[in-house]
């Protein structure tokens, strides 16, 4: 629909001529639903738009499988279009080429998207909308690929989207996959929680004005109030730790309060609790301190009408676009160049890009797809350095994991941690919100029963590292 408009307004612009370009190339072509190519570039170019992407990006979009499926070549395009557009698409195409299978596929495939994400974060975004659509219409491969394909969406894609900030993307990849993947698992689940959305529903109508009364009783307008039913395979996620029990999730439908600024979704907050007493613990203040993704929002869980749990997200408009969007959420400041350096650089420096980076060509590939799944996929933890810094790290970690967090000599300088005051043994499980201190002896050496007990990949890498190199260097004193 977008689209449409775009050239409705420049009726022979860029856009025009790559559709028109993109059509007569691909012609003849098909997808596996039938439908002739165009469809899927039409599909892919509209989601891009959708997430405000630039032109250059739009039109990359539409040209995405023009190299590897056409005879069109790069120097074509460069004349065509432009040298930035042939770089995206030629960029793109790169991904095509997987020379492994199995686990060396999904990590080769990661280590491309890495690449890529250093060099220009729209390579991935129009990956990104490529598989949406593929996934949409993945019911029209044969069965081996579809699982095939559900999986590398589940464990790479969805997990990746979710690391840039698009929780709606993360969230549709793998609700996506999750039918391809678990269909017996899926299908119970979906009769099962099918009749609880209803009820729920229909329990959070009746929240609704009593909810309006209040906002405007203290003059405070609400942009929206909506509800958002739990996508289904984090649903699917927490209920494996909940053993399966669906009365104990209790933001299976959560309230979203959308207001004007900060300062509303504070006294927004005030107001919920003055109607409703709060559980204890489940007060988050992720607007003080975001998610390392950017994630911004106050959650609290209430007991509400009728004595009923209920979960309620407080946000302002930009918050709300920002979660759902991501990355791709700044590129509304497409109008501003500097801003996209600002990105790129933002997703260069990013802890965790660095991380799997570091991860050389030689190493083996289940470890590198380990630290995608333990590190990213599972539940993570957001604990606080005394200086007030958001670290997060997988559940379950131990303070030995968040001393290797924050620097390699603090890991193995480690004595002794404080939590929220408290001296705490140092296999001690921390927890989101947690203020961790580590106390350090100059010149210690990490211990290797702490290997036992830790759980993020870094800091075993680390502590192995060390421990190696001390040898070795006791070996040399003894030969001198
Ligand atoms: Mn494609």
């Amino acid at each position: 629909m977008m689209l449409k408009k775009v050239i409705q307004n420049n009726p022979q612009g860029i856009v025009f001529r790559a559709l028109e370009f993109t059509k007569k190339t691909h012609v003849g072509q098909t997808r596996k639903t039938g439908e002739p190519y165009y469809i899927h570039l039409e599909a892919v170019a509209e989601t891009l738009l959708e997430w405000n992407m630039d032109e250059a990006c739009i039109v990359a979009g539409l040209l995405h499988d023009v190299l590897e499926d056409t005879e069109t070549t790069y120097e074509m395009l460069k004349k065509e279009f432009s040298i930035e557009v042939a770089d995206l698409v030629n960029q793109v195409t790169k991904f095509g080429i997987v020379k492994y299978r199995g686990v060396e596929a999904q990590a080769e495939l990661l280590r491309k998207m890495m690449l890529s994400l250093a060099k220009d974060v729209r390579v991935v975004l129009i990956k990104f909308a490529d598989r949406l659509h593929n996934m949409k219409t993945l019911g029209a491969l044969p069965p081996q690929k579809q699982k095939r394909i559900a999986l590398e969406t589940a464990e790479i894609y969805a997990p990746l989207a979710y690391r840039l900030g698009m929780h709606r993307l993360s969230g549709t990849f793998e609700d996506l996959a999750f039918p391809f993947i678990q269909p017996k698992e899926y299908k119970k689940l979906l009769k099962a929680v099918g009749q609880k959305y209803g009820e729920r529903e229909a329990y959070l109508e009746r929240v609704k004005p009593v909810l309006y009364e209040a906002l405007a009783k203290n003059n405070i307008e609400a942009v929206d109030i909506t509800f958002r039913a739990k996508r289904l395979f984090s649903l699917y996620k927490k209920l494996y730790k909940y053993d399966m029990d669906l009365d104990r999730i209790y933001d299976l439908v959560a309230f979203r309060i959308v207001v004007k600024n900060i300062e509303d979704c504070y006294a927004v907050l005030g107001i919920v609790h003055s109607l409703w007493k709060p559980l204890p613990g489940r007060i988050k203040d992720y607007i003080a301190m975001a998610k390392p993704n950017g994630y911004q929002s106050l959650h609290t869980t209430v007991f509400c009408l009728d004595n009923k749990i209920t979960e309620f997200q407080i946000r302002t408009d930009n918050m709300h676009t920002q979660a759902e969007n991501g990355i791709a959420a700044h590129w509304l400041y497409k109008t501003q160049p500097n801003r996209r350096q600002d990105i790129n650089e933002l997703i260069k420096e990013s802890e965790w890009v660095s991380r799997v980076k570091e991860f050389n060509e030689n190493e083996k590939a289940e470890n590198f797809i380990e630290i995608l799944k333990t590190d990213s996929f599972l539940n993570r933890i957001y604990v606080v350095t005394p200086q007030g810094e958001v670290r997060d790290l997988p559940y379950g970690s131990t303070p030995i994991d968040f001393a290797y967090r924050i620097h390699s000599d603090l890991g193995n300088e480690a004595v002794r941690a404080r939590v929220n005051g408290k001296i705490v043994p140092l296999n001690y499980c921390l927890e989101s919100g947690d203020i961790v201190e580590i106390m350090r002896q100059k010149g210690k050496l990490p211990s290797e029963d702490w290997l036992l007990f830790i759980k993020t990949h870094s800091a075993k890498d680390h502590i192995r590292q060390t421990l190696n190199k001390k040898g070795k260097r006791l070996k040399n004193r003894v030969r001198g």
